[in-house]
Parts: structure tokens; sequence; C-alpha cells
């Protein structure tokens, strides 16, 4: 088995422990493999051991792999890094989800250019819990509205939140950041939104955003190794 696959198969089981003690089905959580800044090889090495959905931060680079791998039957790409609106055609051409709707207009867009041959783009409000500084995503009291406008967008399929809390301190304090998340989800639900989808948790914190219920948990450093750092 190569390293991914053996990396994958670990974070599998901290994903059915986390379920497990959380009382919850394994079923409910998806894995979202984060590929970003590794090659094609190395999704390969991860389609070998049987992961599917790959998720993408930066539009050239995710759209360069979508077209190399298009040999790979029922891969499933996602979009999970800040859009900008001149970005927006090849990815809704070319990704299945997009996590990080913050406004309207970007999903008016993502909609406008989602082609007709295509299913409906799977888009995530993205929700700013914690009032990280520079960081995207609405405030919590602007979800709702945001959400019921982007529902009503033809070629788009609201699927739910994604948040990506700051680091805490502890496990107690990563799940409170974390149950904020599912309180808006919650909340959006009883308002008859249909949301099958909380996008939370990364490498560092899997095991508290399944605890506060997260359903789609985004890994990339324990699957794919260290990233080289990027410059910002
Ligand atoms: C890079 C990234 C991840 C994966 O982070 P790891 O800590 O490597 O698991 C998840 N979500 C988003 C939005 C990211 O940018």
């Amino acid at each position: 088995m190569t390293t991914i696959g053996q990396n994958l198969k670990h974070v599998r089981e901290r994903i059915a422990t986390a379920c497990l003690e959380a009382h919850r089905n394994v079923e409910e959580v998806t894995l979202l493999a984060v590929s970003k800044t590794f090659g094609p090889e190395a999704v390969r090495a991860a389609y070998a051991a049987g992961q599917r959905a790959f998720g993408e931060n930066y539009v050239q680079e995710g759209v360069d792999k979508v077209a190399a791998l298009a040999d790979l039957p029922d891969t499933e790409w996602h979009c999970i890094g800040p859009l900008q609106s001149n970005k927006t055609r090849p990815v809704a051409e070319h990704f299945d989800w997009v996590h990080t709707i913050d406004r309207l207009k970007i999903a008016e867009r993502l909609s406008a250019q989602r082609p007709a041959g295509l299913t409906p783009l799977n888009v995530c409000i993205q929700v700013n819990v914690d009032d990280g500084a520079n960081k995207s995503g609405v405030a919590p009291q602007e979800a709702l509205a945001l959400a019921r406008a982007v529902a009503g967008l033809p070629r788009l399929r609201l699927r739910g939140l994604m948040t990506i809390p700051e680091p805490a301190p502890d496990f107690e304090a990563a799940c409170a950041l974390h149950a904020r998340a599912r309180a808006i989800f919650d909340q959006l639900n009883a308002a008859g939104l249909g949301l099958d989808t909380l996008s939370a948790g990364m490498s560092a914190d899997l095991e508290a955003a399944i605890t506060a219920g997260s359903t789609m948990v985004r890994v990339g450093s324990a699957i794919f190794g260290q990233r080289e750092r990027v410059a910002a």
C-alpha cells in the first residue's frame, strides 16, 4: 500500500472512532481529500485507495488537475478556496461543488455560467462562526437571508454550510466553535432549507467537528503529507 493509502486508512479510522464516540453513524460523514499543492499522481494514489471526492483551493490548479485526471471515473471535485467573481466561469464549468459562497453575486454568476449539459452545481455557504479577522464567510446572522437567495437560483443546488474556525486551544473549545456552525445549520433547516451538508473539520480538528455534527470533513495534510509553504 502507498503512504497515501495508509494515511487514508488512518484518517478513515479516525472518522470511524469519532463517530462511534459521538454516537453517530459513520455513513453520515463524507471524507473530502484536499489535494491542493499536490500533483495528479497523489490524487491517483488516493483514488487507487478508494477515495473519490477531492478538494482544491486554487482555481487554475484545480482546473488543470481535473483535466489531467479526466480518465478516472466517478471523481467529484470540490472548490474550497476563496472565489473572486472573475474566476467563477472555470469553476462553474469544471467543478461539482463550491463550498465558499459568501455573497449573492458569486452565486448568481456561478448559476448563470453553469453549463446546461451538467447537473446543477452543489454549493455551500461559508459562515464565519468566530469573527476570524480577515477571513471570508458571512456573519451568522446573515446566513439565512443568503441561503434563501441562493436556494432560488436555477443552476445551483444549495447543500449546506461550510466553516473554517480559528484553531482552538483544546478539544472542548474546538467542539464549541463547531457547535456554533451546527446550530446555524439546524436553524436554517428549521426554516425549511433542507440542507444535508455541514462542511467542517480539517486534519487537526476533525474529531471535534464530527462531535459537533459535521457531515463532511476536509482533510489535506493527514492524507497527502505536509504542504510546502506557499508565499502568501
Ligand atoms: C487546506 C484546507 C483544508 C485542509 O487542511 P489540512 O489541515 O491540511 O487538513 C481544508 N479546508 C480548507 C478550506 C483548506 O484551505
